[in-house]
């Protein structure tokens, strides 16, 4: 029996409405395996703006310090995406939770339920068996570099920036995750144009040596674009930085149907943030649409990895598998041969995996 400590952060838009059924299956495992997990919640994004002032106030990134893992929703509203000249915006927040946690990687799994090959905008012949782990470096680059502006304010620059230490450690946990899978890594930058691309190049050559029985490949990121969508199933594990990443991962997200579909861990030096890759959605917020397996899918790795209970963490993946044979889907993953029926809002997806568990 394992007693552990979980504080949920549900955010903003469908953050709030995706991490409830996130809990609600989390608790449906304690109950199930006879576990005692005790929740806390805190404010980030805007709602904590409007709460406090602070997209991050103290209170939460303590409770965050202090908890055994953090089960996360999204941060984001149009107010700010539409007011570059806002000085306090909700992504702040997310930013700042990251630097402080010490999450410098983000995993991100793709892989595509067999139920699901109809429901991409790939042809199924070329996505069947796609499986591929993503490393999105997460607290470097041109994210977390100096910006600012000059010349009155007509030229405006972001520098990025990375050390030899943080494309190692970074480098080293997806060799690690390698290992433990096909045994292929491709390391993929810039490294025809960008400074940074080269020293990542050169830390993961040097790595390259110490971890022999994996085979490498080095590919630019605008090839890796184009080969995702040519060929999913030539990747195995993929390593890169955070700008590169957070784009690819979008990308890769129409291999698995949906954006809804797609959870992330995010570790580090000290307590594992889960949440799903999408954001707050605010176009569906409110509608009771919004498919809720990205949280459901969270709570499973965040069981895996943070807490090491891979039994658990297979019966909500197994349940998530039963859920979509019975021809259950959310409106996102829903293709012209589902039953109307069977196009379920949020909360009813959750019900139905919480029966299948
Ligand atoms: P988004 O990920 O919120 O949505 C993109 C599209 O995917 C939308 O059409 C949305 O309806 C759909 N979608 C996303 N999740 C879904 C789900 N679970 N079920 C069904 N459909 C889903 O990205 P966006 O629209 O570019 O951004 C909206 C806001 O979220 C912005 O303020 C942005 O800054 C923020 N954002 C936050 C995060 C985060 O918190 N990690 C990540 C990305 C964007």
């Amino acid at each position: 029996m394992a007693k552990k400590n979980i504080l949920i952060v549900p955010g903003d838009g469908i953050g709030q409405e995706v991490t409830a059924v996130g809990k609600k299956v989390l608790d449906a495992i304690a109950a199930k395996f006879n576990h005692e997990f005790i929740y806390d919640e805190a404010l980030i994004g805007h709602v904590a703006i409007e709460a406090t002032g602070n997209p991050l106030p103290d209170e939460t990134l303590l409770k965050m310090k202090n908890s055994d893992a953090v089960l996360f929703g999204a941060v984001g509203h149009p107010k700010y995406d539409n007011d570059p000249s806002a000085k306090v915006r909700p992504e702040q927040g997310l930013l700042k939770m990251r630097k402080e946690l010490g999450l410098y990687a983000n995993l991100r799994p793709i892989k595509l339920f067999d139920e699901l090959l109809s429901a991409s905008s790939i042809k199924p012949e070329i996505l069947k068996g796609a499986d591929i782990l993503f490393f999105r470096e997460l607290t470097g680059d041109i994210y977390f570099g100096e910006k600012g502006r000059k010349n009155n304010g007509d030229t405006a620059f972001d520098v990025a920036e990375y050390s030899r230490y943080e494309v190692e450690r970074i480098g080293r946990k997806a060799f690690e995750a390698a290992r433990t899978r096909k045994k292929k890594l491709c390391s993929v930058d810039k490294a025809n144009v960008l400074e940074t691309s080269r020293l990542w190049r050169e830390v993961i050559q040097k790595l390259a040596l110490e971890y022999s029985d994996i085979e490498v490949e080095y590919q630019f990121v605008d090839a890796t674009a184009m080969l995702l969508i040519k060929n999913p199933c030539r990747f195995d594990v993929v390593v890169t930085a955070n700008l590169f990443g957070d784009i690819l991962t979008d990308e890769a997200s129409q291999i698995a149907g949906s954006m809804g579909m797609l959870a992330s861990a995010s570790i580090g030096d000290g307590t594992g943030v889960y949440e799903p890759i999408h954001g707050s959605a605010h176009d569906i917020t409110g509608k009771g649409v919004a498919n809720p397996l990205s949280s459901i899918l969270s709570a499973a790795l965040l069981l895996d990895i943070s807490f090491g209970l891979k039994k658990e963490s297979e019966a909500i993946i197994s349940a998530v598998d039963a859920v979509l044979k019975q021809g259950f889907r959310t409106r996102d993953i829903a293709d012209t041969n589902t039953a109307k029926e069977n196009i379920l809002g949020t909360d009813a997806m959750g019900e139905a995996v919480l029966k299948f568990l």
